[in-house]
């Protein structure tokens, strides 16, 4: 269970950036936001011509990858101002102050830029090719060499360095560390700075696995230790959530005590909650409405050979093997067998960006996926129409939104996956439309959307059974499962989230 539990209407709910700006004010007065990623939240691409003279930016122009949390923070931080650390992927200088018109604020963005290639490569190994699949439980993927931790260890330090510079300098309210690659930066960060120390959070967004996994990790106890310098670290699901709890138990044994969802170690109390993150629905259902929106879609599909009147299932995900691409080939197999009838009459729209494709295990599991799904189209195509069809690059939300809205389903068969924002958009965009979510089981958002169609892509058949049966309902009993689902999305929406962060971080900080 949430560890704030909060009754449905018992207060205002935030539901704009604007809202968590002015609950950030309160909380924190003016402090700054401190934000470190891995990646970069916005992309500075050199203009030309006539845009060159807009004053946007430092001279470039602002590009926005994939990617749906970082986003939301990036709009918060439009609100709040505020400074952001991330790896240095794109020209332009640094810092970039990041403003947008008609925004109240302006972030800086300090670039890390790693010129020692053993050491890049050494850190992205230790995160991608060794923590990204044992967290995700796959550890035939493993790909790592001696030395590769020292390199992370490495790269977390170099964010901990030119974080504590900027705390330094400027008073800060609250910082913000995400994800499994950054675990070890408050390790090095919280030395370093004067008191009074702000608030240091963390949100580990993919799963915590089971402890067998964790055995494989020579460096965990190290790992843990990086995680508790926080003073509030968060978790997607109460799962991820408890196992993260055990494991900091038996690793570090009596170095710690748990006391519920608190880690008491040496002085500090530690809080460890669940707060699975959510999207802006709003702004998904206004995009999937606008007037523009369907034009959009509809010449999407023509230019994807699709035809926009007949049904199709989308499906939504970087090209990574935790997305299960192979089982969604086996249940597409599977269901044309069973039920011959959605031969030639449903299809699938694939939007599969593809991802980490200098690593080697990423190229051959991308290969084999091109592989079953030519056979799976060369098998199942009628009038010369494959029931597939594969759209190898990133579309933007402007598009997403109202494809979602014209897709009779969502097709999600990740076969790990810490939450899966997909999943919620897809929900966003429908309003009175019909579209079924199918949603794996082994998905955090599976947590929280207890009415969703559950699959399991490690069960092809019954997945596919599943697919038939509920293609076939009445529209009245999808669109009243869709009603609330769409309840439980608008309720544990990202602002939603945001405010339970900073509520805790903040109560937890006054407490210690
Ligand atoms: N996304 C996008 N365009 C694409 C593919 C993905 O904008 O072509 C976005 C998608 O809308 C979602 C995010 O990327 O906001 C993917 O988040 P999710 O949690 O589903 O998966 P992740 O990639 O974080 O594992």
């Amino acid at each position: 269970m949430k560890d704030s539990p909060k009754t449905p209407g018992s207060r205002q709910k935030i539901a704009t950036a604007q809202g968590v700006s002015s609950l950030y004010r309160h909380l924190f007065g003016d402090g700054r936001i401190l934000v470190a990623t891995h990646r970069e939240p916005v992309v500075w691409v050199e203009r030309s011509g006539e845009e060159a003279k807009k004053p946007v930016s430092g001279g470039g122009r602002l590009r926005y990858p994939a990617g749906g949390v970082s986003q939301s923070l990036h709009r918060l931080l439009l609100q709040t101002g505020g400074d952001w650390v991330a790896l240095r992927s794109s020209l332009g200088p640094d810092p970039l102050t990041v403003r947008l018109p008609e925004q109240p604020a302006s972030y800086d963005l300090h670039r890390i830029t790693l010129s020692d290639e053993r050491v890049s490569s050494g850190y992205q190994r230790f995160a991608n090719d060794l923590l990204w699949p044992l967290f995700h439980e796959e550890p035939g993927r493993v790909l790592s060499v001696e030395g590769d931790f020292d390199n992370y260890r490495r790269v977390n330090a170099l964010f901990a360095d030119r974080m504590s510079t900027l705390l330094q300098h400027q008073h800060n309210g609250f910082v913000f560390i995400h994800d499994y690659q950054l675990a070890l930066v408050a390790q090095r960060l919280r030395p370093r700075i004067s008191s009074p120390v702000p608030p240091l959070a963390f949100f580990w967004h993919i799963p915590w696995p089971r402890p067998v996994f964790l055995e494989a990790i020579p460096e965990r106890a190290e790992l843990v230790r990086g995680l508790l310098e926080h003073d509030l670290l968060g978790f997607q699901t109460p799962l991820y959530r408890d196992r993260f709890l055990e494991a900091a138990g038996e690793i570090l044994g009596k170095e710690v005590r748990i006391r519920r969802n608190t880690v008491i170690w040496g002085e500090r109390r530690i809080h460890v909650g669940d707060y699975p993150i959510g999207v802006d629905p709003g702004r998904f259902e206004s995009l999937a409405q606008s007037p523009e929106g369907p034009l959009l879609a509809r010449s999407f599909l023509r230019k994807a050979g699709m035809d926009p009147e007949a049904p199709f299932l989308i499906a939504v995900d970087r090209m990574d093997y935790t997305k299960g691409f192979l089982k969604r080939m086996e249940i597409i197999d599977r269901l044309f067998t069973r039920y011959p009838e959605h031969i030639g009459s449903l299809r699938l729209l694939q939007i599969a960006p593809p991802t980490r494709t200098t690593h080697a295990p990423y190229r051959n599991y991308q290969a084999k996926v091109r592989e079953a799904i030519e056979k799976t189209n060369a098998r199942w195509a009628q009038g010369g129409l494959p029931p597939i069809v594969t759209i190898d690059e990133t579309v933007d939300h402007r598009t997403l939104a109202p494809l979602y809205r014209l897709a009779a389903g969502a097709l999600v068969t990740s076969t790990n996956d810490g939450m899966n924002l997909v999943a919620k958009e897809y929900l966003a965009s429908q309003k009175e439309a019909g579209g079924t979510l199918f949603l794996s089981r082994h998905a955090g958002a599976a947590h929280g959307l207890r009415d969703a169609v559950l699959i399991d892509p490690y069960d092809p058949e019954g997945a596919a059974e599943i697919l038939h049966r509920t293609l076939g309902e009445p529209l009245a009993i999808r669109a009243g499962r869709n009603r609330i689902l769409r309840e439980e999305i608008s309720r544990h929406n990202i602002y939603e989230w945001m405010e339970s962060i900073l509520t805790e971080v903040h109560d937890t900080k006054e407490r210690a």
